[in-house]
């Protein structure tokens, strides 16, 4: 079993990693790294394009599978989950791997196409939709590997750890999860299967490192469910517009607000093209209860009029919408900088169910928004979120679960790396020898 740690070894963001079985190559994620796509979107409003994606290193640099000759040979791309910095690369470099098959979960599959589309851009790689909890054929490539799905817990529905099963054991794909026992949306994870996987002979786990310093637990999404009905009550005053703002994927965290703001009696207004797509993909897959329940506004025109009728009737209107990172044209930097019909009063109310994503840009851009906001004389209320990916005990479960021979931690820089390879020593492994060190584009035989 070969390995290239492709991307997603020395920064949060542009998983991918790639496994080589004998003459099979078989690629796990291809995301964005959002401060890089950031510094274009700063660039210019055009179309990204793979040569400008790759300057600003916002996609990872898969070309090292030229020079190691496994391109040709790469027959099918599975994708863990729908988050932007796991999915968003595909659009860009799908066309290198015309043979390859794109295995996803159904939510997956939807966002994928739907980046496809925004991005102007067509893929003919064959897409095939796998159920949760199901192994798999894989085309064109003998029956002795497979392909599994695994249901988990994280900020996103039909997220997957992926386990591909070789003749020469498990590889497992552990990068975005949080062991949430109590869900609010969905099944626990499929702990049962872990277990008989780990029974089965794990070679090589690649494992998610952040929050590994953390002793804390994360929480559980019942925890924000019940943070938001409290946050909730301040939709009494009807003098007042009540905002509620979080991450569009997050669609388990929309339908908890949409229940809580049901009983305000307010009309719910889902506000911009962003919510709308996953609002919409998740329509698509029978996974969207809430739809029923709220009013998606998507175009400027529909926007503005709208904005105009919540700004002479404050009280008859609950918004859901973006910007919690302060993202520059979000509904929120517009509000902000005076760009809407609609203008924020003293005793205005904004929820942020979300949390700031610390990298310096997001963080510079939340302050300035905040400022603003709090000048206006709007009532922040912060913090309404738990993490979707698990601390420490989530790691330590996991490991204890599948039983990984080796370990090679993903998803962070190398500090936050090696909070995870502390966790490993404690479990028995030891570096360079069972856990493993990596930087993109590094290769490891197993
Ligand atoms: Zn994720």
């Amino acid at each position: 079993m070969e390995i290239c740690t492709v991307g997603g070894f020395e920064e949060v963001g542009k998983n991918m990693t790639a496994v080589k079985i004998k003459d099979d190559v078989f690629l796990f994620d291809c995301g964005f790294y959002l401060p890089g796509v950031i510094e274009l979107q700063e660039e210019s409003n055009i179309d990204y394009t793979t040569a400008a994606l790759r300057r600003v290193k916002g996609i990872p640099d898969d070309r090292v599978l030229d020079n190691l000759k496994w391109r040709k040979q790469v027959k099918a791309i599975f994708i863990s989950h729908a988050h932007l910095d796991h999915v968003a690369g595909f659009p860009f470099v799908a066309d290198r791997y015309p043979n390859a098959v794109i295995y996803g979960t159904p939510f997956t599959i939807q966002v994928l196409n739907s980046l496809v589309k925004d991005a102007h851009l067509s893929i003919s790689n064959k897409r095939k939709i796998v159920e949760i909890n199901s192994i798999n054929n894989i085309h064109n490539v003998t029956k002795d590997i497979k392909v599994e799905f695994i249901h988990t817990t994280h900020s996103t529905i039909d997220s997957t750890f992926v386990a591909l099963h070789t003749p020469e054991g498990i590889f497992f794909y552990a990068l975005d999860y949080k062991f949430d026992d109590t869900p609010t949306f969905g099944p626990p994870p499929n702990y049962k299967r872990l277990e008989e996987i780990g029974k089965k002979g794990v070679k090589l786990a690649i494992i998610n490192t952040l929050y590994s310093y953390k002793k804390q637990s994360n929480g559980s999404e019942k925890d924000v469910d019940k943070m938001l009905d409290n946050v909730l009550s301040v939709a009494h005053d009807k003098q007042a517009a009540v905002f509620v703002t979080t991450f569009s994927s997050h669609i388990e965290r929309l339908n908890n607000i949409v229940k809580h703001a049901q009983k305000t009696h307010r009309e719910i207004i889902v506000f911009g093209r962003s919510m709308a797509k996953y609002i919409n993909c998740a329509m698509n897959v029978g996974k969207c209860p809430f739809y029923s329940k709220i009013k998606i506004v998507k175009y400027r025109g529909q926007i503005n009029s709208m904005f105009k009728k919540i700004d002479s009737d404050r009280g008859k209107y609950l918004v859901i919408c973006t910007g919690h990172q302060g993202e520059k044209n979000s509904i929120l930097d517009r509000i902000a900088n005076g760009a809407t019909p609609f203008r924020f009063k003293q005793g205005d109310h904004l929820i942020f169910s979300s949390s700031v994503i610390p990298v310096e840009v997001n963080q510079e851009s939340r302050r300035k928004l905040d400022a603003k906001l709090i000048k206006m004389g709007v009532e922040l209320q912060k913090d309404i979120h738990v993490s979707g990916h698990g601390s420490r005990d989530s790691k330590i479960k996991l490991i204890k679960l599948i039983k990984p021979k080796h370990i090679i931690p993903s998803h962070g820089n190398r500090q936050q790396e090696e909070d995870l390879i502390c966790i490993t020593k404690e479990l028995g492994y030891k570096l360079n020898e069972t856990s493993h060190l990596a930087l993109n584009g590094q290769i490891f035989t197993f």
